[in-house]
């Protein structure tokens, strides 16, 4: 069976990539060939003896940037058809769950990690499709930030998590934050599980779960839910969270 996804890293530190991929759900999505998951080594496309993949910065600030030439090289050899090129950079677009979604209908997908000062901005002009950034913060490479993005979105395809659906009731997939969790004992240092979770009653549980995700969402994220347009079972489990916490509509 061929994956429906392919991913490769094209980093200086394939051996860091290579660890996370071997581990996990990552592991998993490869085992069951859902996923073709690789670490490229940058410096197979660098030139020369010593296969340089950085050098002083012009300008005389000080500092390395990535080469051109090899990330080029590397994009070149990787690149078929319906492929993405995303390079990694604090600079970019948010990553968020929408574009988890988004990348996981695609076929192939190569991130592309900086180092250093960054990468030559001619790699972007020449062969980059979307900068793409995890965080407003500044990590010392792209490889932490890809593996981030890359873990999103391989849990996505289908038969990579245990239970069918669980991403569809993550936080964020509904627009909503998840509500909380439990699992045993049913009592712990006077902190019980609530009642209607041990009811079996699965009608009471799923409109638990619905407003316990609303109110976490109304505390935590409310902005989120301004974006959202509710049902009217959503509206009325709002209105009851917010006479609970004491707040107007
Ligand atoms: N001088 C660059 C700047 O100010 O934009 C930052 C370079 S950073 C030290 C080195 C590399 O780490 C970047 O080229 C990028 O690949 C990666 N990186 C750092 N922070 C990132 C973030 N928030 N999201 C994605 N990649 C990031």
């Amino acid at each position: 069976m061929s994956a429906s996804l392919r991913i490769d890293i094209v980093t200086i530190f394939p051996e860091m990539v290579e660890a996370v991929l071997a581990t996990g759900m990552l592991r998993k999505a490869r085992e069951l060939g859902l996923a073709e998951l690789r670490a490229v080594d940058l410096r197979e496309y660098a030139e020369g003896p010593h296969r340089v993949t950085d050098d002083a910065a012009f300008g005389g600030e000080g500092g390395q940037v990535m080469k051109v030439e090899p990330m080029v090289r590397a994009v070149e050899a990787l690149r078929g058809e319906g492929s993405r090129v995303i390079l990694l950079s604090p600079q970019g677009e948010r990553f968020d769950q929408k574009r988890a979604w988004e990348y996981v209908g695609l076929p192939h997908l190569v991130f592309l990690c900086g180092r250093y000062e960054g990468v030559d901005e001619r790699v972007r002009q020449l062969v980059v499709d979307e900068e793409l950034s995890v965080g407003d913060y500044v990590l010392s490479g792209g490889e932490l930030a890809a593996l981030v993005v890359v873990d999103a979105v391989v849990r996505l395809l289908p038969g990579v998590l245990n239970r069918p659906g669980a991403a569809r009731d993550d936080s964020f997939a509904s627009g909503l934050l998840e509500g909380p969790q439990y699992t045993r004992p049913r009592l712990f240092r006077g902190l019980a599980v609530p009642e209607v979770l041990l009811s079996g009653d699965h009608a009471a549980v799923r409109r638990w779960r619905r407003k316990e995700a609303l109110r976490r969402t109304l505390l935590r994220r409310p902005d989120l839910l301004a974006q959202l347009q509710l049902g009217p079972e959503d509206r009325e489990l709002l209105a009851e969270v917010l006479r609970e916490e004491g707040r107007m509509l």
